[in-house]
């Protein structure tokens, strides 16, 4: 068992980024094994649309008026420059204090790690004309490792984009030595459809109950990376989920999903939120798993429901006995996009320890990747469903606590579907009397 898993890892573990041909084939694969088992999946394709670069540069201006380039990637669906660029006084940010923050009016910056909305809202205010976010360590070099392609973030669309690109650690580093005056960047952005598939299939439940429950896992890959760990894992945990509802049957349907395109924005799982409002409506959690796997690292549950939920996950833990950690929190995975519509989740992913994580790069392979855990991982995940589907009375009500619904209407942005619904009140117990 622990093998069978371990080898369907193996045979999607190439990029499968998406809308590529190989993402394709990976779903494929997962068909077919799931054909095997004795399902028939369905599948749904759907597009979206985003804007890619096409030509990207950055350039040091030095005193005397020479220039030095580096290589940098720009950000999909930002903002490009006129066509033979902008020109632009240089400011280094490694923080957002209010020193830092004083003075950037019209200039390009150079910053540190994902930003945050209200970040984004600061330097917007501040008057800056472009930014350059880093990526990887002063340890890479060109060789062992690839510059990524980043996305401007729904969070931040209803603030407006501007030119942005990511540039390596290590050219930061060069960057700041060559101590710019200004720096000149162009930006052109082309606009693309992709094509982009979810398999789906339907688990009856054996008792006459119109309830049920998605399982669902994202099976794309970031460029660059071969995905085993995120998210190949969820992936063929789920396959094993099929395996194990085939021989137990549940009382509640259970429909297990594997998403496209999460990677590019959680275009898979939109799709589905939106074209099946009848799913959704029926629908009382969302199982995802998004990150497994690895022989390093500790097991985290994300609790998108009301803090009782928490509670009773924790006391499930100690029951079958699982080591886990739980936050109740939004995750930023396909999960997220069940909770802007209004179903719950439990999200289950893996942290690695510092140094042994290698989310989003090449490094992200088979290396890591151990058959116990991936079998422990799956053992969970169908206790977890069927204990859920087997209940008499679903323990998860089916609500939106208000912090989580201020999370997700803060992370969709403009895009949020729960932004546009009335909250539904937690409901409180009868008093109690004899
Ligand atoms: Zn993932």
């Amino acid at each position: 068992m622990a093998k069978k898993i371990y080898e369907r890892l193996e045979a999607i573990s190439y990029s499968r980024p998406s809308g590529s041909v190989e993402e394709r084939k990976a779903l494929e694969y997962l068909a077919q094994e799931i054909r095997r088992i004795g399902f028939e999946p369905e599948l749904e394709t759907f597009s979206y649309t985003r804007r890619v670069p096409v030509k990207a540069t950055l350039a040091a201006v030095l005193e005397d008026g020479k220039e030095v380039s580096f290589q940098v990637t720009g950000v999909i669906d930002s903002l490009e420059t006129t066509p033979e660029g902008e020109t632009a006084e240089f400011a280094y940010l490694p923080s957002y204090d209010e020193v830092s923050l004083e003075n950037l009016k019209g200039k390009f910056v150079l910053l540190h790690g994902r930003l945050s909305k209200e970040e984004y809202r600061r330097l917007r205010r501040a008057g800056i004309r472009g930014y350059a976010i880093t990526s990887g360590t002063v340890r890479d070099t060109y060789e062992n490792s690839d510059l990524e392609t980043t996305r401007f973030r729904d969070n931040l669309s209803d603030l407006g984009p501007l030119p942005a690109y990511t540039i390596r650690l290590i050219d930061a580093v060069e960057l700041l030595r060559v101590r710019p005056k200004k720096v000149r960047y162009t930006l052109q952005l082309q606009e693309e459809t992709v094509q982009s598939r979810n398999l789906i299939v339907t688990v009856p439940g054996t008792a006459a109950s119109d309830e049920l429950i998605v399982a669902g896992a994202h099976y794309d890959s970031v460029p660059f990376s071969m995905g085993s760990w995120d998210n190949g894992a969820g992936a063929v945990q789920m396959v094993s989920l099929l395996e194990y509802l085939k021989a137990h049957p549940v009382r509640r349907a259970v429909k297990v999903i594997l998403f496209g395109s999460e990677e590019t924005g959680l275009r898979g799982s939109r799709a589905y939120v939106e074209a099946h409002p009848e799913v959704i409506e029926k629908t009382r959690a969302m199982i995802n798993v998004d990150v497994g796997g690895s022989i390093l690292g500790k097991e985290l549950l994300f609790i998108g429901a009301v803090s009782d939920t928490e509670v009773w996950i924790r006391q499930f833990l100690k029951e079958v006995g699982y080591a886990a950690v739980t936050v109740q929190k939004l995750m930023s995975s396909d999960s997220a996009n069940f909770n802007d519509y209004g179903v719950p989740s439990i999200s289950i992913g893996q942290g690695a320890p510092q140094g042994g994580g290698y989310m989003h790069t090449r490094y992200d392979n088979m290396d890591l990747i151990d058959e116990n855990v991936l079998e422990r991982e799956a053992g969970f995940l169908a206790a977890l469903t069927e204990r859920l589907a087997n209940a008499t009375v679903f323990p998860i009500p089916r609500v939106i606590p208000e912090a989580l619904r201020k999370e997700a209407i803060d992370y969709f942005g403009e895009k949020s579907h729960l932004a546009t619904q009335p909250p539904i009140p937690e409901e409180k117990p009868l008093p109690f009397h004899f």
